[in-house]
């Protein structure tokens, strides 16, 4: 499997390792949760804030890495617990909750399937057709039983939170920088990004949003309290014997990794893990659906990236991006 460096979000932005620079910026890089974490805060309490974030995510993966033994997520999927943590019985009852509202585009029990393409062990294949439908079997959200702390699954079903775990963290970390009296800070956490409030100046985070079809950035999106997150099979993916190049975000009707009319989509909005649910449920349905799922359902802004080169957003972020690239840009209201 093939794991891009570059992220689908970059932080226009110096990150200096972990140092202080002076006493009101801190910043400091990790890697967690098979991607790298980049946060820089400015405020007296940056540093213990910084240090906040970095341990709640590590929690967090404790809790939930699909391939640890010990993690509460690997003991309900082996049939070793029902009983979890509030943290992941939330987190779990979030997931299911936006597996509704998107029809089962976002699916948090795709993980059979998922494992059966190998993108959780790094050994890719190319399941046959039969085992794909025998495996779909054990798909569906509205399968899954949570009554306060306690999750009950179907034998053989099994979660993964790769989907939502990210954003979800970057909501925690807003959290802590406001516990901390923290003003401003941009949280990167593997294309998940956070700018919380504005930068010291007063103005807008720049974040560029990356090409997904080659190294560069297509545009420049300036936000403040927001986040935004991007999914596309770019990020990760394999290529077959017979060069199919196949992405890690499965459309849960099919089995198949999703594939259709959309390079990348990117999410903007208050809630971090509203963004990262609704990135990949949006790239599962490709343009059509998304623009009608954004009408209907709405609550958040889009940057939707197609095959045929065309750059389409929303109208509520019409003046906070900047085409820097040459594809055609549409706005939709
Ligand atoms: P993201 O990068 O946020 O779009 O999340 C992609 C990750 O979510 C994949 O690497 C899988 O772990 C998981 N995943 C893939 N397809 C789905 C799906 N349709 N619903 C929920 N999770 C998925
Ligand atoms: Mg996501």
């Amino acid at each position: 499997m093939k794991k891009l460096c570059g992220i689908a979000l970059i932080a226009l932005f110096l990150l200096s390792g972990c140092e202080n620079v002076n006493n009101t910026e801190y910043s400091s890089t990790f890697f967690a949760m098979n991607t790298f974490a980049e946060v820089t805060a400015y405020g007296n309490d940056a540093e213990a804030a910084c240090s906040e974030i970095q341990d709640s995510v590590a929690e967090m993966e404790r809790l939930w890495s699909v391939t640890d033994e010990n993690s509460e997520i690997f003991e309900l999927n082996h049939g070793k617990r029902s009983k979890v943590s509030p943290m992941t019985a939330n987190i779990v009852s979030f997931a299911l909750e936006q597996a509704r509202k998107t029809g089962g585009a976002l699916d948090p029990t795709i993980y059979p399937v998922l494992a059966a393409w190998g993108f959780t062990t790094d050994e890719n294949r190319v399941p046959s057709a039969e085992e794909i439908s025998e495996l779909l079997k054990l798909v569906g959200y509205e399968k899954v039983a949570v009554s306060g702390n306690e999750i009950t699954l179907e034998e053989g079903m099994m979660l993964d939170l790769g989907a939502v775990a990210k954003g979800y963290a970057t909501a925690r970390a807003a959290e802590i920088l406001s516990k901390h009296g923290v003003k401003s800070a941009l949280v990167n956490f593997g294309g998940n990004v956070l700018a919380y409030g504005s930068k010291p100046d007063g103005s807008d985070w720049k974040i560029g949003v990356k090409d997904p079809a080659d190294d560069g950035i297509v545009g420049i999106l300036s936000i403040s309290d927001k986040t935004a997150v991007t999914s596309g099979k770019y990020k990760r993916f394999f290529t077959a014997p017979d060069g199919t190049v196949y992405g890690h975000i499965i459309d849960p009707k099919t089995g198949y990794p999703a594939d259709n009319d959309l390079l990348s989509a990117t999410i903007i909005a208050s809630d971090g893990a509203l963004c990262d649910a609704m990135s990949t449920a949006i790239f599962v349905m490709g343009k059509n659906s998304a623009e009608g799922f954004w009408r209907a359902v709405g609550g958040f802004d889009m940057i939707l990236i197609t095959k045929d080169g065309e750059i389409i957003i929303t109208e509520g972020i019409e003046k906070d991006f900047r085409l820097t690239g040459d594809l055609r840009l549409s706005v939709i209201r």
